[in-house]
């Protein structure tokens, strides 16, 4: 299911060639806002370089994870929501209800937050 840059909405916000609020990026990682926030903070962190989803990493992304959870304790100190509290969440699949198939963490925080998630 890999799509080239063209195909690629994520690709292409990495690209500039698609709107986004970009809040923090590095070489490797990017972090936007979500267009259709479901909670006060809602910014999806993301790689730069496609890979379709969690079930597709592997050792070789070691380092880049490493540095996309840096970015994400960063964002969420930014978004002042780091006290209050925080979630991050990668849907894998259709089925759990990933859309875009370019591997992105939604992290949440500014409201509380049920368990399990629906
Ligand atoms: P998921 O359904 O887990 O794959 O998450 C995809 C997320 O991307 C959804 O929450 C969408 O609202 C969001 N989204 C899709 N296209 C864009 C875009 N162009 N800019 C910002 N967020 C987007």
């Amino acid at each position: 299911m890999t799509e080239g840059l063209s195909g690629c909405v994520f690709c292409r916000i990495v690209a500039g060639e698609a709107p986004a609020e970009i809040v923090h990026e590095t070489d490797r990682i990017i972090a936007f806002r979500d267009r259709n926030p479901r909670a006060p903070v809602h910014v999806l962190v993301a790689p730069k370089d496609h890979v379709d989803s969690a079930a597709e990493i592997g050792p070789e992304h070691g380092d880049m994870l490493a540095e996309l959870f840096v970015v994400a304790a960063h964002v969420a100190r930014a978004e002042r929501v780091a006290e209050s509290g925080w979630r991050m969440v990668t849907n894998t699949g259709p089925g759990a209800g990933q859309s875009v198939f370019h591997l992105h963490f939604h992290l949440m925080g500014g409201r509380s937050m049920g368990w399990p998630p629906g």
